[in-house]
């Protein structure tokens, strides 16, 4: 009895002992959303449409990315570029550019399909919507902001300077 009895108090005392303990460690908790944590470099957040350093965006919507997603969460619709509006390089850019986050499963397709390296999944993770119309995000959401040597679009280019939509890549090393 008065083993059992001692036994209980050493118990109770071990367990405060360690909550006394983890009191004193650095906590691994953060203050979400005033502190985010930093994610991994191969991290898929939400898409980022990126922009040349001229500013002009790298979509010229092809829609291959919207042909390669397995889930059909992208909608792209082009219009023609001319020099005095031009938003990307070469014949055509995306007027209307579209991903649907409840459908869209992070695979990273559409980054692979994509000839102009234009859109990334990037380190975004605050994806919380409250209805169905906020789940869709636009271009305009999705372009990352005008590089500091660049320009917004559209703009007035040189005729005859931007006349090719896929820029030479080198090969991967
Ligand atoms: S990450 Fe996958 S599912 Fe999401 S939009 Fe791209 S291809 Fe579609
Ligand atoms: S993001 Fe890439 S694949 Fe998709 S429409 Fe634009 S250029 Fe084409």
């Amino acid at each position: 009895m008065i083993q059992r009895f001692i036994e209980g108090v050493a118990a109770i005392l071990k367990g405060f002992g360690i909550t006394f303990w983890e009191g004193f460690q650095k906590p691994v908790t953060i203050q979400y959303p005033e502190e985010k944590r930093e994610v991994r470099p191969r991290f898929k957040g939400r898409h980022v449409l990126k922009r040349y350093e001229n500013g002009l965006e790298k979509c010229i919507g092809c829609a291959l990315c919207a042909a390669a997603c397995p889930s059909d969460a992208i909608f792209v619709e082009a219009a023609a570029n001319t020099d005095d509006k031009r938003f990307s390089p070469g014949e055509r850019y995306a007027s209307v550019y579209e991903i649907n986050l409840m459908r869209c499963i992070y695979c990273g397709f559409c980054e692979d399909a994509c000839p102009t390296e234009a859109i990334v999944l990037g380190h975004e993770y605050a994806l919380a919507y409250t209805d169905r119309a906020s789940a869709i995000i636009t271009k305009k959401m999705l372009l990352e902001p005008v590089p500091p040597a660049g320009q917004d679009t559209p703009q007035v280019t040189e005729p005859g300077k931007f006349t090719r939509a896929v820029p030479e890549m080198k090969d991967p090393q």
